[in-house]
């Protein structure tokens, strides 16, 4: 089954049907609309997902996919152009430059925190830069799985852009398959093997994996402001996942906590606004990681409705089974250090992260930690903005992933990037120099 639907992905790709400027353009518009007119079952498929408030769709995958469709549809034309280089005095003559072409066949395998955009924005690349591309949603957020399989043909072209659902056996199926890029989203311990079986074919990969993001704050910083950016369910690639501070202010980063907690209610558990876990399997996980500890604030949990609340756990120590794998749920731990030399040796001694944050209003302290860190990204006084913004790349350096995209980067990750050069044959007197014999003759004809 998988295997004819790549195939036929493939023909119709080999048959051109997805090169011309307008076509893409045109399917480009039509995901746009998709997005207009089932706004409604989006937000309710991920209601029954994850409990994500109808008010939060929107905001947190809807606008930033519309906005990259917007952008793919009116700079196509430009970023399909082919784009001239610097010559050489040789060369003087001749066209020489880049040209972006199609890849041929994606596989987008998605994950289940922000199923829409995690399989749709690489979506808008792949169309965009002209390639078919098989679409494989997570199954573990099923309800938008089988809504974006019935909603995607009514849409795009279903030939082309075809859905694949299914779990583990499936997608292990589709990796069989010969592609020309595989764009996936998950774990680095999956990563590992789709990138293995992408091996087999030498098929190039875009690993958009996770790890331990840090979020150093600094005591010389507005903590009200700092502790702002705490609410979250957790649930996000590049969600803080441990802060890093002195322990004179740890404390007050504590209490800063508890305030901004206070957005949800005296209780989040019944507030609209706070998610669930997305299954009991990760609920355990995410529970059993507490195990030991007592909690600064929150610590309350419902396994029957899968809740967990905002926890904050102090004096966490830097070897402790908290801080050896990624949290992925709402518990964030604090590891205290001496110094900002020390902060940056705890970071720098462990996985290159997908993300950082640092809270400072010294400048000093801000330069030294972009400067002596590295990190797919980093925000400084805030988190995940960098996210937001589709003129920068997004993705991971070493085990936090590899490849980048949005806007035109999702474009030019999915391009082939072909080096053109066409030569003037008006210069044949010049080309002379280069044909034998290349010897003293040559100097006396
Ligand atoms: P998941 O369980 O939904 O898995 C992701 C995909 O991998 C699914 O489509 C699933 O079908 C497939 N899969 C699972 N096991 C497989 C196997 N054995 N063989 C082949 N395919 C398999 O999602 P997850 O991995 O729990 O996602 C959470 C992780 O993803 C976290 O580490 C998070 O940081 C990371 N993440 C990264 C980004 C990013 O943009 N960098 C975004 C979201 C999530």
């Amino acid at each position: 089954m998988e295997m004819q639907v790549v195939q036929r992905a493939r023909e119709n790709f080999l048959a051109g049907r997805s090169r011309p400027l307008e076509f893409r353009v045109q399917q480009l518009k039509s995901l746009q609309r998709m997005i207009t007119d089932r706004q409604g079952e989006i937000a309710t498929a991920l209601k029954q997902d994850i409990n994500r408030s109808q008010y939060d769709t929107p905001l947190l995958e809807l606008i930033g996919l519309e906005n990259e469709i917007s952008l793919a549809v009116s700079k196509l034309a430009q970023w399909a152009a082919p784009r001239p280089v610097e010559k050489s005095l040789l060369t003087i003559s001749d066209q020489v430059y880049i040209q972006p072409e199609p890849l041929g066949v994606v596989l987008i395998i998605g994950a289940w925190n922000y199923p829409w955009a995690l399989t749709l924005q690489p979506l808008v690349g792949a169309i965009a830069a002209g390639n078919a591309a098989v679409v494989k949603p997570s199954e573990l957020s099923e309800y938008s799985a089988s809504l974006l399989k019935a909603l995607l043909p009514r849409y795009l072209d279903q030939e082309l852009y075809p859905v694949v659902c299914g779990g583990v056996s499936e997608t292990q199926e589709l990796l069989r398959q010969r592609f020309d890029h595989i764009f996936y989203t998950g774990n680095s311990t999956v990563g590992k093997l789709v990138m293995e079986a992408a091996a087999r074919h030498l098929t190039p990969v875009t690993l958009e994996l996770g790890g331990k993001s840090p979020c150093y704050i600094d005591k010389d910083v507005d903590l009200r402001v700092a502790c702002r950016s705490f609410v979250n369910c957790g649930q996000t690639c590049i969600a803080p996942d441990y802060i890093l501070c002195e322990p004179s202010i740890q404390n007050r980063v504590v209490e800063g906590i508890r305030q901004t907690l206070l957005f949800y209610g005296p209780d989040p558990k019944s507030s609209p606004d706070y998610g669930r876990i997305i299954n009991q399997r990760h609920f355990n996980r995410v529970m059993a990681l507490l195990d030991g500890y007592t909690a600064a604030l929150g610590g309350q949990s419902d396994s029957s409705q899968r809740y967990i609340a905002p926890t904050v756990v102090k004096d966490v120590p830097p070897h402790a089974r908290l801080m050896q794998e990624e949290i992925f749920g709402p518990l964030l731990p604090i590891v205290t250090v001496s110094d900002i030399d020390d902060a940056i040796h705890f970071i720098s001694e462990r996985e290159k992260p997908l993300a950082i944050y640092v809270f400072s209003s010294n400048k000093k302290v801000i330069k030294r930690m972009l400067a002596e860190t590295t990190s797919g990204g980093v925000t400084v006084n805030d988190v995940m903005m960098h996210y937001t913004l589709n003129s920068l790349p997004f993705g991971g350096v070493g085990q936090s992933g590899t490849g980048r995209y949005h806007g035109k980067h999702t474009f030019d990750q999915l391009s082939h990037h072909r080096a053109c050069l066409v030569k003037s044959l008006g210069m044949e007197e010049v080309n002379m120099v280069w044909y034998p014999p290349q010897n003293h003759q040559k100097a006396r004809r």
